[in-house]
């Protein structure tokens, strides 16, 4: 472990985002504090060089969206081949019988997935607390800060069940004061206001379809009242433009401008079934989006109109979405998936390797309302990750940071988190993933 006094040099990487930066950046405390030119040598007295002349060099990866726990029922028997909402109708019973220890290992394997694929900030959007679980969240936060990855944890809810013409069963929905008093002590508890918070709590009622208009309002009064981000599936499929016609007469995005969510505060994953007016009220609204590729792809809900909300205002970030619908959390490939499926809907010459990257940098931070994270730059944290191009589907690759995306990298040889590495050699300091892998096995077999 480097001496977190220590100026650091990572010196003249193999190819970077940023051609700023192609001398390497200089990292002081959790810090970016200056970027070298090619060929140059810092201004900076160094105290330690790391020689990144194999590597490629990213801002560490922003994944936008995420649950956790369905690392436990990836490819789940019950769930193959189904769409949305046959798809979350088979797995509520089988997420119902969750229990904490399956929420703080499968939080830890989610995280060393996502750490091992160059990933430095992970949300999460947990929206299960059926008996003896009210303590998700905090288990969350306390695997986080052992693995060192920044998360940004949404207290998620679900309170329209089959009794209220809601699509999730009885026993996984709570009422509504039990999900706003625990999001206010969650939120009084862990979220840190601070540049280079390491923890921020955001509050995720769940979708349309499993939370009422009532619920919406008072979380969007919440998050004002303490200054949170709001987070929710939105117009992810043409069933829930449907349901949300049917019970609430109107299409979603009138929904969410209905129960005051229209606004920067917001960001949601999918954002696929919007028309053009919609695109141009949102990016007004400066609402994000996070594209989740794979999951679009795997549960066939359409693709996300990426370009068009860009470009009418909205920041757009990648997420991995839960490991049921992926069925994996990894952060690079999904940069990848991002790639291939929008260069259907735009063409090759608008989405670009650096495009996609971009995304899962600087998009995803803007999506979770951070300035401080997902560049390289000065003053910026030090959330790096680099990866080495020498595995067999690397050989004979040209471009280094196209080979990247194209060539399907899959696991960062180092990541550093708030200056700190925390993957060395492609394994994640201080933690025995065979044990990990192991004990997610055990626990999974209990949910078939
Ligand atoms: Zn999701």
């Amino acid at each position: 472990m480097q001496n977190p006094n220590n100026t650091l040099w990572i010196k003249s990487p193999l190819a970077t985002l940023d051609p700023a930066c192609a001398g390497g950046v200089v990292i002081r405390g959790n810090t970016i504090v200056e970027l070298v030119a090619k060929g140059q040598t810092p201004g900076s007295q160094i105290d330690e060089t790391f020689d990144a002349g194999e590597h490629v060099l990213l801002p560490g990866l922003i994944n936008a969206h995420h649950h956790f726990y369905q690392t436990l029922t990836r490819a789940h028997p019950v769930a193959l081949n189904k769409e949305l909402f046959s798809w979350l109708t088979s797995l509520y019973p089988v997420w119902a019988k969750l229990q904490p220890e399956m929420v703080e290992v499968s939080t830890q394997i989610a995280l060393a997935e996502l750490l091992l694929s160059g990933c430095t900030t992970a949300n999460d959007h947990h929206y299960l607390f059926p008996q003896g679980l009210e303590q998700a969240i905090d288990i969350q936060v306390e695997q986080a800060h052992k693995l060192g990855v920044r998360v940004h944890l949404t207290r998620g809810s679900m309170s329209l069940g089959e009794d209220q013409g809601g699509l999730p069963p009885q026993s996984t929905v709570q009422t509504e004061d039990t999900i706003l008093a625990d999001s206010e002590r969650l939120i009084s508890r862990y979220h840190d206001h601070a540049g280079g918070a390491m923890v921020r709590v955001a509050l995720a009622p769940c979708s349309p379809f499993s939370v009422s208009g009532e619920l919406m309002k008072a979380s969007a009064e919440l998050a004002e009242q303490h200054d949170v981000q709001l987070h929710t599936h939105l117009a992810e499929t043409h069933d829930e433009t449907a349901f949300c016609q049917r019970m609430f007469g109107m299409r979603p995005v009138d929904y969410l401008e209905s129960v005051g969510w229209l606004n920067s505060r917001t960001w949601l994953a999918h954002g696929i079934h919007f028309n053009e007016e919609e695109i141009g009220r949102l990016g007004k609204a400066g609402v994000g989006i996070s594209h989740c590729p794979s999951s679009n792809m795997l549960l066939a809900s359409g693709m996300c109109p990426t370009l068009d909300l860009e470009a009418a205002g909205c920041p757009v970030g990648i997420g991995v979405d839960g490991s049921a619908s992926n069925d994996g959390s990894n952060m690079i490939l999904e940069v990848r998936q991002a790639l291939l499926l929008q260069r259907l809907r735009y063409g090759a010459r608008k989405i670009t390797h650096q495009k996609v990257l971009e995304w899962a940098t600087k998009g995803s931070a803007a999506c979770l309302g951070r300035d401080d994270i997902g560049e390289l730059a000065v003053g910026k944290q030090a959330d790096l990750a680099l990866f080495r191009i020498d595995d067999i589907q690397f050989a004979g690759a040209g471009d280094p940071l196209a080979a990247l995306v194209l060539c399907g990298a899959q696991r960062a040889d180092r990541v550093m988190v708030a200056g700190r590495w925390r993957v060395t050699d492609g394994a994640i300091e201080g933690l025995d993933l065979e044990a990990l892998k192991s004990r997610q096995r055990k626990l999974s077999v209990q949910l078939r």
